[in-house]
């Protein structure tokens, strides 16, 4: 939406686009550019390829764009930071990257570690927190607890955990809501150790996905990060409030052509389409504001996200598309997504 905001208000599910650069075996195609990024409109232009004058180019508006020029540090403020600042309050807040394979959700999210002007989302994430909580006042202490894990096929697995092929149950309690069996959790104490466990559990799902003959694009993968702050205030009374912080690399959104994919493989194809529209008709029902029921329990990936998402919590979905024309399809389908979770 377009709605001036008190400035330390964001609204509750904000939808932005990046367009990474085009890569080396596009340019080495040959392939032309078929977008344009409007940062003053906040708008996408997709031209068809060898377009005929009954197809006039397509313009998607967004809360915000990003081209192949933006920075890392360029998307975190403007994408990240109002919701990490918010899950630091207590509030929850989820974090996703939707696209098809290729286009950058992990380079968005997870990025390249080992070169700071590369971190993605995650390691910024976890810097901006540590270094909150090092400003913390005399009164309050943290504690940051993480867990992370895949839904492959809608079975949930543990990319932490000693036995990351194991499927584990999701269960549901009056008291704590819904969350998963067994699922493990490490309290971490400083930025370095949350960017070790994220290589480690990265690693797990390429070497578990590489084990089981399937493909990492495939899953989504959920990293959690629970911060829970406790205030001595007067008379000595704790409060705390815990705020969860939910960033997910989801699986590729592109449609498997009927003639690859068979058997297990179209079973897949069709549980990822199922888990990403159900998850779109969600983002869009928070959106409308006036639906009185939400889908939530649709799939494993919305019931697992669902008390970070909607009620007073955060939300930012990052699209991300390719520039070539040789994506067009796809990128149409991927603005489509995006504009309808609007
Ligand atoms: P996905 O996770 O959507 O399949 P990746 O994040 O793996 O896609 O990105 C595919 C390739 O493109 C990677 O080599 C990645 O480093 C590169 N890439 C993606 N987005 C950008 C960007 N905004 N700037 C530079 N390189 C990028
Ligand atoms: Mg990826």
């Amino acid at each position: 939406g377009t709605t001036a905001q008190l400035d330390d208000e964001i609204e509750n599910v904000r939808v932005v686009v990046r367009t990474r650069p085009m890569d080396k075996n596009e340019l080495s195609a040959g392939a032309l550019s078929a977008i344009s990024v409007d940062k003053i409109n906040r708008a996408i232009t997709v031209m068809k390829p060898n377009a005929t004058a009954n197809e006039p180019p397509k313009t998607y508006y967004f809360d915000n764009v990003f081209d192949g020029g933006s920075n890392q540090m360029d998307l975190y403020v403007d994408t990240a930071r109002p919701i990490v600042d918010k899950v630091l309050e207590g509030y929850n807040g989820t974090i996703l990257a939707y696209g098809q394979t290729g286009t950058g959700k992990t380079y968005t999210m997870s990025g390249n570690p080992d070169s700071p002007q590369t971190k993605g989302i995650i390691p910024n994430a976890f810097a901006h927190i540590f270094g909150h909580i090092a400003k913390a006042k005399e009164n309050q202490k943290f504690l940051v607890r993480v867990s992370y894990m895949e839904i492959y096929n809608e079975e949930v697995r543990d990319l932490l955990g000693k036995d990351v092929g194991k499927s584990l149950e999701v269960k549901e309690r009056p008291d704590i809501g819904v969350f998963v069996k067994d699922l493990s959790g490490y309290v971490v104490h400083n930025a370095d150790d949350l960017e070790n466990i994220m290589r480690l559990g990265n690693k797990n799902r390429a070497v578990g996905a590489t084990k089981m003959n399937q493909e990492s694009s495939r899953s989504h993968a959920i990293f959690s990060i629970t911060v829970e702050r406790s205030e001595l205030g007067e008379g000595d009374v704790q409060h705390v409030r815990m705020g969860k912080l939910q960033l997910v690399d989801l699986a590729g959104s592109e449609r498997q052509s009927k003639t690859q994919a068979s058997g297990q493989r179209l079973k897949e194809a069709t549980k990822i389409n199922l888990s990403l529209s159900v998850l779109g008709n969600v983002i869009s029902a928070l959106v409308d504001g006036k639906s009185t029921h939400i889908p939530y329990r649709n799939s494993k990936l919305t019931r697992l996200l669902q008390d970070s998402l909607g009620g007073n919590s955060k939300t930012v979905m990052c699209a991300t598309i390719s520039p070539a024309d040789s994506n067009y399809m796809e990128t149409i389908s991927t603005l489509r997504y995006a504009s309808r979770a609007k």
